[in-house]
C-alpha cells in the first residue's frame, strides 16, 4: 500500500492493513446480508456471531478458562476507573492503588470519590520513570482489590513481572499493553483494556472479570454501571458498540493467525530492542526517560539535547512519512508507540531515521 505511512499515534494507532483490507471489502455487504455491519441489528445471528467469536478467540488468547466473563462495554477505559469503585468499593473498606502516573492517578481520583483508598506505592518522588514495588505487609488488611496500571503509555515504563497481592484479588489497567505478549491472565480478579491502542479501534472496552467476583459487587447499583448486567446478558443488555467489536473480532484472529500472543510477542520483543539498543548505545544524544528496569515495550519515551532538535526531529520524521512520534503534552519529548499492530518494518525505519538524524545534527 503505497500512500500508508507508519503511524505510531498513541491511541487510537495503527491498525493491521490485512485487518483494514477485509473491512473495507465487507463494508457494503456483510457476508450476503445486502447490509454493512454498520446497519444490522446488535441481536442477529450475524452480530451474534461476532460477539461470540470475539469472546472465544479471545479467552484462547489470553488463556482464560470458563470462569471468567469477558464484557464488552462502551464509554472507554475511564469509565472503568469509576465502575470499579462503583462496584467493589463497599463504603467500610478499602482498596488500594499503585500511582504509577496520568493514568493510574485518574483511577485513583474516581476511587476517592467512593470510598477510602490507601495508595500502597508511587513513583511520583522520581516524575514516574520507574515501577514501585510495595511489600504484602503493605496491602491493607482485607482491602477490596488493589489496583495497577500495567504499562504507562505517558511516561513510557511498565511491570516486567505482575506483582503477588496474595488473596486481594488484584486488578489492572491493560489498556496499552494488553495481548502485546505472554502473561498469566489469570493473576486478575479483574482486568480492563479499551480497544484503539493493541486490539481495534476506539468505542469497545474490553472488561474481564472472575465469575466469583461478581458475587461481590454492591447491591443496588443503577443497571448500566452494575457488572452483572452486562454478565448475565452477554454485553447485550443494551446495543454494544457493533462495529468496534467486529473490528476487535478481526484484530483478534490477526493475533491468532500470526502465532498468537507468543508470536505477537517475538515481534514486539525485536520491535523495541532495535529501538533501546539504539537508544542505549548513543544515549547522550537520545536520552532515555524510564528507568532501564522499568522499560516500556509498547511506547519508548526519549528527549533530544534541546527542545529546537526535537521540534526538528519531528518535523523530518513526518517528512519521512514516520507519523505521532511527539511526546504526550504533558512530558514533551519524542514517543515511539509500538503496539501490536505496528510491523517491524515501521521500528526498522524509526530506527533508521533516528541514526540519520543523529549523524546530521548529532
Ligand atoms: C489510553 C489509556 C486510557 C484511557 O482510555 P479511554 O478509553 O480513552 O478512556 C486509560 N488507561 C491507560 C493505561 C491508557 O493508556
Amino acid at each position: 500500500m503505497q500512500n500508508r505511512v507508519f503511524n505510531f499515534n498513541p491511541g487510537p494507532s495503527t491498525l493491521p492493513l490485512e485487518v483494514l483490507q477485509i473491512v473495507r471489502e465487507e463494508l457494503l455487504d456483510y457476508q450476503g446480508t445486502g447490509m454493512s455491519v454498520l446497519e444490522i441489528s446488535h441481536r442477529s445471528s450475524q452480530f451474534e456471531e461476532i460477539n461470540h467469536s470475539a469472546n472465544n478467540i479471545m479467552k484462547e488468547l489470553l488463556g482464560l478458562g470458563d470462569n471468567y466473563h469477558l464484557l464488552f462495554v462502551g464509554g472507554g477505559a475511564s469509565t472503568q476507573f469509576a465502575n470499579i469503585p462503583l462496584n467493589f468499593l463497599r463504603n467500610w473498606m478499602t482498596a488500594n492503588y499503585v500511582d504509577t502516573g496520568t493514568w493510574a492517578s485518574k483511577a485513583i481520583k474516581e476511587a476517592e470519590k467512593l470510598g477510602k483508598v490507601n495508595v500502597i506505592a508511587s513513583s511520583k518522588d522520581r516524575d514516574y520513570t520507574y515501577i514501585p514495588e510495595f511489600a504484602s505487609h503493605e496491602i491493607t488488611h482485607n482491602a477490596a482489590y488493589v489496583h495497577i496500571t500495567s504499562n504507562n503509555t505517558i511516561k513510557g515504563t511498565q511491570y516486567q513481572t505482575i506483582p503477588d497481592t496474595g488473596s486481594v484479588p488484584l486488578f489492572a489497567d491493560l489498556s496499552s499493553d494488553i495481548c502485546s505478549r505472554n502473561s498469566d491472565y489469570c493473576q486478575f480478579s479483574l482486568f480492563y483494556a479499551g480497544a484503539q491502542k493493541n486490539l481495534g479501534p476506539s468505542g469497545v472496552t474490553i472488561v474481564g472479570i472472575r465469575k466469583d467476583m461478581l458475587e461481590k459487587c454492591n447491591e443496588n447499583l443503577t443497571t448500566m454501571v452494575d457488572y452483572k448486567t452486562h454478565a448475565q446478558k452477554n454485553s447485550l443488555f443494551n446495543t454494544p458498540p457493533v462495529f468496534a467489536i467486529y473490528m476487535l473480532k478481526l484484530v483478534l484472529e490477526w493475533i491468532k493467525n500470526n502465532g498468537g500472543l507468543s508470536g505477537i510477542e517475538k515481534i514486539n520483543q525485536q520491535k523495541k530492542d532495535l529501538i533501546y539498543n539504539l537508544l542505549d548505545l548513543h544515549s547522550v544524544y537520545y536520552r532515555p526517560t524510564a528507568e532501564k528496569n522499568s522499560r516500556s515495550w509498547m511506547n519508548i519515551t526519549f528527549r533530544l539535547p534541546t527542545e529546537d532538535l526535537e521540534k526538528k526531529f519531528l518535523e523530518e520524521a513526518v517528512a519521512n512519512r514516520l507519523i505521532g512520534l511527539k511526546g504526550h503534552r504533558s512530558v514533551g519529548g519524542i514517543r515511539v508507540s509500538l503496539y501490536n499492530a505496528m510491523t517491524l518494518q515501521g521500528a526498522e525505519a524509526v530506527a533508521e531515521f533516528m541514526e540519520t538524524f543523529m549523524n546530521k545534527y548529532g
